[in-house]
């Protein structure tokens, strides 16, 4: 299932409360404040930070 972009707009990062990035390749909503990955599962972001990936970069 596909992530719905729309999601976005409601969507935030639980640490900073900022705006998410979303990856389509990675299947990722990325916060750039924070540096943090967090999954998309089944088109459902996993928005906690014990889930969250820090990013490479
Ligand atoms: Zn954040």
């Amino acid at each position: 299932m596909a992530f719905d972009k729309k999601l976005l707009e409601i969507v935030a990062c639980p640490v900073c409360k900022g705006k998410l990035e979303y990856n389509k390749e990675a299947q990722q909503l990325i916060c750039k404040a924070d540096k943090l990955a967090y999954p998309i599962n089944d088109g459902i972001p996993v928005l906690l930070e014990n889930k969250a990936e820090p990013l490479a970069e």
